[in-house]
């Protein structure tokens, strides 16, 4: 009988290593600028529809070079993560609640039906890569190495369909605290004429071609004094998002404890491993941990709802608006200031103590000063 073959799996242990001659010089930590810097090496992995998955590599940085006619450039095929790496105490390195990236690459890739890949197999070459690069990780707080795993469609013909050929790549960045001069608050400008995300679309996935729409309105943004856009949707123009971050306000009750409010994960939001991070730790809070600078019986009342323009103005006019911010992997946790909305404006401050206390315990738990739930892996 004949032996039928599939297409072969991604398997880390596979992995050809090549190091690189000539090593860059790391720059001092206080001179990296977001995602400038490259490290020496990166993971390199093709798919091919009848061989599959080839033998993974870690590789000097190089560029790659494509056929023009390639499903990413002309039908946008390509989807990413933004993780991060830090160094403990221990000079070991550290990934945050990394399955969780993993977890959202595979539903990303799924919805623009690029070649499937093994979840465990790419976080150990990822992990591979870091240890690699460990000395590119700066070790100092707020530091850290962000990696950006990608995976691009490669099939080279015109065809108006999936991409049955790829390359899984993942390269590095040392980066700094996103903030250098101090948390200094966001303005946001609401725009609900383009929206980032709608009912049914793709808002829920990391896909590189929910990104690009985004700019044009940033700029319009930027040019009427504001630094990011709050992203509305639909007639009673509720809050999705931020710039790339997850929304978060904390209004206060007649009865002294807060509400932490986020939308919720309708399909337009993406589901940030910061946001789900931020909505355990304001649970946790008063139950098994205390998050510091906050009363141990403040009690911060969690829950997902749908937040509209008309409830912000409303908590605002009267005097119940006590934080906003905003949180992500590259900035962790953002206080925001001035909003602008159909010529209106309110101040919600600057970066707030639930804010802050928030910043404060994610960066211990990140860079391995505090312990909580196994979230950072070796
Ligand atoms: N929303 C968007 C649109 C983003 O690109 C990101 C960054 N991945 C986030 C939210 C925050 O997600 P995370 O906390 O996983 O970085």
């Amino acid at each position: 009988a004949q032996v039928v073959k599939g297409p072969a799996p991604l398997d880390a242990s596979k992995t050809v290593v090549t190091l690189a001659e000539n090593l860059k010089a790391v720059p001092p930590a206080e001179e990296l600028i977001f995602g400038q810097t490259m490290t020496d090496h990166m993971v390199s992995v093709t798919y091919h529809p009848v061989t599959g998955w080839s033998n993974p590599e870690i590789k000097p940085y190089a560029n790659i070079s494509l056929d023009p006619a390639c499903s990413i450039f002309q039908y946008s095929t390509s989807v990413f993560e933004g993780m991060k790496a830090y160094v403990g105490p221990d000079g070991k390195p550290r990934l945050f609640r990394p399955e969780m990236n993993m977890q959202r690459m595979k539903r990303s890739v799924a919805r623009i039906a690029l070649p499937a890949f093994d979840v465990d197999e790419l976080l150990k070459l990822i992990k591979k890569l870091v240890a690699v690069e460990s000395r590119w990780i700066p070790n100092v707080k707020g530091h850290s190495l962000y990696v950006r795993p990608t995976i691009i469609g490669t099939r080279p013909s015109f065809g108006v369909r999936a991409s049955d050929h790829a390359i899984l790549y993942v390269i590095c960045s040392p980066t700094g605290p996103y903030f250098r001069t101090g948390p200094k608050p966001v303005s946001l400008y609401a725009v609900g004429e383009q929206v980032r995300s709608w009912p049914g679309g793709t808002g829920e996935f990391k896909l590189s071609l929910n990104y690009a729409p985004t700019f044009w309105p940033q700029q319009l943004a930027a040019e009427k004094g504001y630094d990011q856009c709050l992203w509305l949707l639909g007639e009673d123009q509720h809050i999705t998002e931020a710039g790339a971050m997850n929304f978060f306000v904390v209004v206060k009750r007649d009865d002294g404890d807060l509400d932490v409010f986020t939308p919720p994960l309708d399909g337009t939001i993406l589901p940030g491993l910061t946001r789900a991070s931020v909505l355990r730790l304001t649970v946790a809070h008063g139950e098994t941990t205390t998050l510091p600078n906050l009363a141990h019986s403040l009690k911060l009342h969690t829950s997902e709802r749908r937040i509209t323009m008309v409830d912000l103005f409303s908590w605002n006019d009267a005097g119940k608006l006590a934080e906003i911010f905003l949180v992500g992997t590259a900035a962790v946790v953002a206080g925001v200031g001035r909003v602008g909305f159909e010529g209106r404006e309110l101040d919600a401050g600057a970066m707030g103590p639930v804010a802050k206390a928030l910043y404060e315990r994610l960066t211990d738990i990140q860079e391995g000063k505090v312990e909580f739930e196994g979230w950072c892996v070796h």
